[in-house]
């Protein structure tokens, strides 16, 4: 499973006979001074410092450390029977995974104006394994695929219609592959068919997005055009009035480059708290910091909003999930923003609450709506889907 960014580069080596894991690492800097490829095996860290131009470069060195006799994880390329690719945008036309052909190329590059940092990147993951592995079939797992099944009325912006038939304006979603894992996951744990639930997924990390899936499918999820709606997350603003983007840009004489950097890094809790993106060293200045309780406290009521919503949108909700960074090892955070939703029928139990990291039901046991949370694991989703879509083929 490969997951590329415009410098950096993740990969994952599964063997899906089990689901293991059998080596992964990390390339940083590629194309850029001081490139560096961290592989892991066997919680063992293996660091290559060399120069890599790109992509290419950097995936053929990540393929010699899955060969090396040492602490590589295969004998010959051949052991690998498929490649898994992250796509961030996948526009309207993916609604699932898909085997990569010229077509679907062509498609991603499409998208490249919705997605101008993650899907060129993503696109030279591919093609650079298409050159380094040419007989080994490639499948695209798009973030935005998920969230397809949305309805107009969800979908579509408030604003004249031709801006969404000229340039494609309208909500897509990101984290799909997320919230598609732990819903799946959730109902799975309870013994049920996801089509029989109505479930709201909480991916609460650096980048945070709810959604609300009703009976399988996502009927509204809070990031929109891209991700930079919805909650207030590490370094973005979530939503705000829109007449603020005009507003701050004429006040500040900033170009739309410029807004668009305040928005994406310098906001959030961030910007609230002005001590850190990371909920962690937010959480610790509880109690010495009255900013650093604004913005954790705006985080749960943001979150807490988009819950109240979605339950409305779906007639009411049987489970809530909580994933990602936050949501996963946040005990504190899952607890402030559940303990508000007692009068719709989220009782927590404390001790129950009190995991970091691991699937656990997080409510009594007579909560009339079940909360939980579930480690996301978008690598495994990936390789799920990557063998689905390749298998017998
Ligand atoms: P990304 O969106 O980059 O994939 P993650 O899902 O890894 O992000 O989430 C990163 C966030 O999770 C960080 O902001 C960090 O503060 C938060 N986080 C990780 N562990 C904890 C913890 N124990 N308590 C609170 N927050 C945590």
């Amino acid at each position: 499973v490969i997951n590329c960014g415009s410098s950096s580069l993740k990969y994952q080596l599964i063997d899906m006979a089990n689901e293991d894991v059998m080596a992964s690492g990390l390339v940083e800097r590629i194309g850029i001074e001081g490139s560096k490829l961290t592989h892991k095996k066997d919680g063992e860290k293996f660091v290559t410092e060399t120069e890599m131009k790109d992509h290419r470069v950097a995936l053929k060195l990540v393929l010699d450390e899955l060969l090396n006799k040492e602490h590589g994880a295969i004998s010959d390329l051949k052991e690998i029977n498929a490649v898994g690719h992250r796509v961030v945008h996948g526009g309207e036309k993916f609604n699932d995974s898909v085997v990569v052909d010229d077509k679907v190329l062509q498609e991603i590059k499409e998208c490249f104006a919705l997605a101008p940092l993650h899907n060129p990147a993503n696109l030279m993951g591919i093609e650079a394994i298409q050159g380094l592995m040419p007989d080994v079939p490639n499948v695209v797992v798009f973030d935005t695929a998920f969230h397809q099944t949305m309805p107009e009325e969800n979908y579509l912006y408030a604003l004249p219609y031709e801006y969404y038939e000229k340039y494609k304006v309208r909500r897509y979603g990101f984290h799909g592959t997320s919230h598609n894992f732990v819903s799946k996951r959730a109902a799975d744990m309870l013994g049920k068919k996801r089509e029989d639930l109505r479930i709201i997924t909480c991916h609460l990390g650096n980048g945070s997005s709810m959604a609300a899936v009703d009976h399988g499918k996502v009927i509204d999820t809070s990031m929109g055009l891209t991700p930079l709606e919805g909650v207030c997350m590490g370094t973005r603003c979530g939503d705000m009035d829109p007449a603020i983007v005009t507003f701050i840009m004429e006040k500040e004489g900033l170009s739309p480059k410029e807004m668009d950097n305040v928005m994406n890094k310098k906001s959030g809790v961030l910007a609230l708290s002005g001590i850190s993106s990371d909920f962690r060293d937010i959480e610790a200045e509880v109690g010495k910091n009255k900013r650093a309780e604004i913005a954790l406290n705006q985080f749960a009521n943001r979150v807490r909003k988009y819950i109240g919503a979605y339950a409305t949108q779906m007639g009411g909700v049987d489970v809530i999930v909580f994933t990602a960074g936050v949501g996963e090892n946040s005990v504190e955070m899952r607890e402030q923003i559940l303990s508000k939703l007692e009068f719709m029928g989220v009782k927590v139990d404390k001790e129950k609450n009190n995991v970091r990291g691991k699937e656990a039901i997080i409510s009594t046991d007579d909560s009339k709506i079940i909360a939980m949370a579930i480690p996301t694991n978008e690598e495994l989703m990936i390789a799920r889907d990557t063998k689905r879509l390749t298998e017998n083929k």
